[in-house]
């Protein structure tokens, strides 16, 4: 399928980085009961998944080798711009710099609206399983349409089944609390699917927060806010989107342009108009 094919701006961005596979292509190779199942890679021509960890660590060793500062576990607090600089306050330093990326995920909303750029985002906390360890069965990693599951299995074997089931969020703490029952469901769903994870043990249970905008399409490009741009409200496909994305941002911070089709992910989008809000509430109400 060609991103071009795509009406959806966030789905065809996604199908920019990802190979769809039909069902019948993948259950030449692997058993599973269900009919409609498509899979997806990150573009290798591999059936490879990317560790998020990882791939992040990557990332920043090659930022710092670059000569990027990173500055962790630092409360942004406020912001003003003076003299051309946005001047942050934050816990543990005070940063001055011309160009400011809101890059904040879930907690993006406080940010944009800092910059007078108000959006309809909330913080969701998605849940994961993990599994004991398997005999290899599987090697995509695979998602299932019609059903809410997403599966993979690494090479020690242990199995990562999700699919969007929600624990409760507090993103105020940034702490998350699990639902048992959407665990079972979702745990359910994976042993229709593949039989072959009948009988495994859970070992772990995790959820993260994640910024879902009403409209599930993130935020990508330019404040109202002279110098800043965004970058959040990724509804739970960051990982796979945050290599083009840091290209775009990167583009649009050195040039001032991209060369990719960006107006679909305007935060204007969410200007406070009668019609917007009524359109925000109906997307929320659906
Ligand atoms: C269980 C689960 C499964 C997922 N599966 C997939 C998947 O298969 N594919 C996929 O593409 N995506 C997946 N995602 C979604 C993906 O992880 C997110 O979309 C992505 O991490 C968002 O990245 P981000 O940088 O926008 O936000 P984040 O990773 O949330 O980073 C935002 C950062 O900003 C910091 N911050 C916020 N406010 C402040 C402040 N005031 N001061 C200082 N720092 C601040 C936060 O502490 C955080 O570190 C999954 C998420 C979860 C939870």
């Amino acid at each position: 399928m060609l991103a071009s094919e795509i009406h959806d701006p966030a789905a065809a961005a996604f199908a920019n980085t990802a190979t769809v596979v039909c069902y019948q292509t993948l259950a030449a190779d692997y058993p599973t009961n269900v009919l409609s199942l498509v899979t997806l890679n990150t573009g290798s021509g591999h059936f490879d998944n990317a560790n998020p960890f990882q791939t992040v660590q990557a990332f920043k060793q090659k930022a710092l080798s670059l000569g990027i500062r990173f500055v962790e576990n630092n409360l942004f607090v406020s912001l003003e711009k003076q003299g051309g600089f946005w001047r942050i306050k934050s816990a543990r330093c005070n940063i001055e710099a011309p160009v400011l990326v809101n890059c904040a995920g879930a907690w993006g909303d406080q940010i944009a609206a800092m910059l007078g750029d108000p959006v309809p985002l909330e913080a969701q906390a998605l849940m994961l399983i993990i599994t004991d360890r398997l005999k290899p069965f599987v090697k995509p990693v695979v998602s299932v349409q019609g059903r809410s599951l997403s599966f993979k299995q690494f090479y020690n074997g242990t199995v990562l089944i999700g699919g969007a089931f929600r624990g409760w969020a507090e993103p105020e703490y940034n702490r998350t609390h699990l639902d048992p029952r959407g665990l079972a469901a979702n745990a359910a769903n994976a042993a229709v699917v593949f039989p072959a994870i009948r009988g495994a043990r859970i070992m772990r249970c995790w959820a993260g927060i994640v910024g879902r905008m009403a409209d599930d399409i993130p935020v990508i490009g330019a404040s109202t806010a002279e110098g800043a741009f965004h970058a959040f409200g990724f509804s739970a496909h960051g990982f796979a989107l945050s290599p083009i994305v840091g290209r775009i941002i990167a583009d649009l911070v050195t040039k001032g342009t991209t060369n990719l089709p960006i107006d679909a992910f305007s935060v204007e989008r969410f200007s406070i108009t009668a019609s917007s809000r009524l359109q925000v509430a109906i997307l929320r109400f659906l």
